[in-house]
């Protein structure tokens, strides 16, 4: 069974300024400084093609950094304005959605803990009636192949034709040594399903360390998945959020010169 999907190729509506893909950007924005140091030093690297940065966190316990809420979208039309890198946001209610719109956003991602969910996917999908912006949509944080499909056709009912997928793994009571496993058969199935969906893959939710990511990288890639999102950080130990799994600007310049793309032809 193949899915019934209406969605444009990748390369009709994103710019990739150096194979492979790289959206990146800080988990969080903290500070406006924090911010615009850590685009500048990503752009300079000339391997990042859009800067992301969360604004509104959803967290799984209450009490901790919740975002630095819609005066972020300044600092990042600012960080835009300054390195001529599209910016990307996560957006998790209507309100979100038209802020970001209003902001002049270029890409919307939906988060994993929304994809769970839809009743949240359906009011993000009826505020972008209208719209012709790209939504990036992750997988449900648990590893339910029908949910994630579910938000992918609810954002392209709503006419949304500029639809990408982002395997962050999974949870899971398994010990293991990734946050999040990363099941990559989901992943596949869900290519097989649709196979015009660009899919990519986000290394750092998927492996929670540093560590990790060059591997998981690499082998998104030899799946032939079409870009990475990977979270940096101009000073990662010190990050309000998700601190052991930021990349500094310079690693990631480093590791994006050791991954390797597939050649189609071989
Ligand atoms: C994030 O990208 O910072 C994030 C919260 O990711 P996820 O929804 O994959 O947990
Ligand atoms: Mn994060």
């Amino acid at each position: 069974m193949k899915l019934n999907l209406n969605i444009q190729p990748l390369n009709t509506w994103l710019t990739v300024k150096n194979e492979p893909l790289i959206i990146s950007g800080p988990c969080s924005a903290e500070t406006e400084e924090q911010l615009l140091t850590t685009a500048h030093l990503l752009a300079a690297t000339g391997k990042v093609s859009v800067l992301r940065a969360g604004i509104w966190k959803p967290r799984t316990r209450p009490g901790e950094f919740e975002g630095i809420g819609s005066i972020g979208l300044e600092w990042l039309k600012r960080a835009k304005a300054e390195t001529g890198l599209p910016i990307a946001v996560e957006v998790a209610n209507a309100k979100h959605v038209e802020e970001a719109l209003a902001a002049g956003v270029d890409i919307l991602w939906i988060g994993a803990r929304s994809t769970v969910n839809p009743f949240t996917v359906q009011e993000i999908a009826d505020a972008l009636q209208g719209h012709d912006v790209p939504v990036l949509i992750k997988n449900p944080i648990n590893p339910d192949l029908q949910l994630w499909i579910g938000a992918i056709e609810r954002i392209n009912r709503a006419g949304i034709t500029k639809i990408g997928a982002i395997h962050r793994g999974f949870s899971s009571y398994e010990k293991s040594s990734f946050r999040n496993e990363p099941m990559w058969e989901l992943a596949i199935q869900l290519k097989t399903l649709c196979p015009e969906l660009p899919i990519l893959n986000d290394p750092s939710h998927i492996c929670g360390n540093r560590e990790l990511i060059p591997y998981i990288s690499q082998k998104a890639l030899d799946l032939d998945m079409q870009g990475l999102m990977i979270e940096a950080h101009i000073d990662p130990s010190t990050a309000w959020t998700d601190a052991k799994q930021q990349l500094t600007p310079a690693a990631l310049a480093e590791l994006a010169d050791r991954l390797t793309i597939r050649d189609p032809e071989v």
